[in-house]
């Protein structure tokens, strides 16, 4: 496959028919992380409609917002989706106790590769594809994302069907379909993680402005590098 020449023909088509692309050329093979944060819902309601028998994974990093997971529920329950959950090798309370409570401050990349990235790891070394949810124009770490990307250092192929899509649009599609919001966009939480690294945004920041806050940290490494 010219992996190039694909993602470009795939630019003028849907972001459903991007991931039903993805969906025939991967199978089985093809991972679906979803954070269930800020407009999780669009894709993983195309995946209810493309991939239903497939499993969206979660990575539950113990420090997740409450709010998270009963959106994580409230969405099964509407779309049929099967959920895997991953979890960290150490659980949150020992990794505090080890590491100390505030970790997440003094050395957010030490605990996003123990929590997010090396829990995960075994799911990505199977995966012929990963798609997620990245959009261009959440901030400047995403401005160049294409719609299908092989980096040297991989085995897979990354898939963003949302690539071209805008927060208009993706509010948008949400209404459309009758789909609810996370329940703390509401409150101006725009991109939701970890709850000791989000916060609200004001009018007019970057829609991720609110993650790592205050440091130079902008991804925590599983799609963008950090
Ligand atoms: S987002 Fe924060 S709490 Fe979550 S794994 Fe990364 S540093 Fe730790």
């Amino acid at each position: 496959m010219n992996l190039v020449a694909e993602s470009a023909r795939l630019e003028a088509e849907s972001p459903r028919a991007r991931l039903a692309w993805a969906v025939d050329r991967f199978g089985s093979d093809l991972l679906f992380t979803s954070s269930f944060g800020a407009g999780s819902a669009v894709l993983l309601h195309l995946w209810s409609e493309v991939a239903r028998d497939l499993p969206v994974v979660l990575l539950d990093t113990g420090f997740l917002f409450a709010e998270t997971l009963a959106y994580r529920d409230a969405l099964v329950a509407r779309l049929g989706l099967r959920v895997e959950v991953v979890r960290p090798a150490v659980d949150r309370e020992a990794f505090l106790a080890e590491h100390g409570r505030t970790i997440m401050q003094f050395n957010p990349d030490f605990c996003c590769q123990h929590n997010k990235v090396d829990p995960l790891a075994p799911y990505v070394a199977g995966a012929r594809g990963w798609v997620s949810g990245l959009r261009r124009d959440q901030g400047p770490t995403r401005a160049g994302t294409a719609i299908l990307e092989q980096r040297p250092d991989e085995a897979f192929v990354r898939v963003h069907p949302l690539a071209t899509l805008t927060l208009a649009e993706q509010r948008a599609y949400l209404v459309d379909h009758d789909l609810p919001e996370h329940p703390l966009v509401a409150r101006r939480y725009l991109s939701i993680g970890c709850e000791p690294c989000t916060r609200a945004v004001a009018e007019g920041e970057d829609e991720r402005a609110g993650r790592w806050s205050g440091t130079p940290k902008a991804e925590c490494g599983l799609h963008v590098a950090r």
